[in-house]
């Protein structure tokens, strides 16, 4: 058994906020050191400083071939070379199929699935070299199909393909790759879609609650803690997996 390198360095995609920032501070939490990756560097900066001394913000967008060198790159001089990689950066373009504008159906397969192969192939090199390395890749209940949401559901879909291909083919280097797959979570996303359909938060909250079995909206934390559970050195013979983390089995 390959052993953990001392203080991994985790990058943690679209960490300036939501899901990610939780997933980043959790990770420095248990120990890493934490690249906190998002569009803007500005943005990222608040998270990072909210960490401390062990987090940089770095500034790229993961679906441009030549800023994720660059920023892994930067990770890599700065912090450390990179073992642990969370792909958490996406972005959402609802509408019904029929309206669907093709550049929504192509930016939102090219932050999460073009963004995730872009950083996995940046940063494997560094987990092989490592002989170590974790991958945690963010579908969504969504895979499982969602009216309004024909490339989103797509692009899920199709992250956890991708996470499996990883699990066969990264394995022998003692790199694991899965999936964690949020349903309902509180965030701007989600705040995104309650106006977008013009339903007021509070009501959204209520009504999606009311339809998950453990009776409640779930948190970033709840994410955090999943991803946490992923990269531990214990969950080392766990990989090429989906865990969907709704407070049931789809909501
Ligand atoms: P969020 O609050 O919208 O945060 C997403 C972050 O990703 C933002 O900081 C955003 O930056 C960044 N981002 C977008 N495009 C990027 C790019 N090209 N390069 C780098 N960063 C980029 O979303 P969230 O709710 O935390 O969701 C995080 C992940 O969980 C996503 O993959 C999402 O699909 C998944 N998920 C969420 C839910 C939910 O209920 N919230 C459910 C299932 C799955 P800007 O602010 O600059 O746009």
């Amino acid at each position: 058994m390959t052993d953990t390198p001392r203080r991994p360095v985790a990058i943690v995609t679209g960490a300036a906020r939501g899901i990610g920032a939780a997933t980043a501070l959790r990770l420095a939490q248990d120990g890493l050191r934490v690249a906190v990756l998002d569009l803007e560097e500005a943005a990222a900066k608040s998270t990072a400083d909210a960490i401390g001394e062990s987090a940089i913000a770095v500034g790229a967008d993961v679906s441009d071939a030549a800023e994720v060198e660059a920023a892994v790159a930067r990770v890599t001089e700065e912090l450390g070379a990179p073992t642990v990689l969370v792909n958490n950066a996406g972005i959402t373009r609802d509408n019904l199929l029929f309206k669907m504008a093709e550049s929504d159906w192509d930016a939102v397969l090219g932050v999460h699935l073009k963004g995730a192969f872009l950083m996995t192939r940046a940063v494997q090199k560094h987990m092989v070299d490592a002989g170590w390395g974790r991958i945690v890749n963010l579908s969504s209940t969504s895979a499982l199909g969602n009216r309004g949401q024909a490339n989103y559901a797509t692009a899920k879909a199709g992250v956890q393909g991708f996470t499996k291909t990883l699990a066969i083919e990264l394995g022998r280097f003692g790199i694991t790759a899965n999936c964690v797959a949020p349903g309902f979570i509180v965030s701007d996303m989600t705040k995104a879609t309650a106006a977008r359909i013009g339903v007021p938060w509070d009501q959204y909250v209520h009504d999606r609650a009311a339809a998950i079995p453990v009776r409640r909206a779930g948190q970033v934390e709840d994410i955090a803690n999943a991803v946490s559970f992923f990269v531990d050195d214990r969950a080392g013979f766990v990989s090429g997996q989906v865990i969907y983390v709704a407070g049931g089995p789809r909501n």
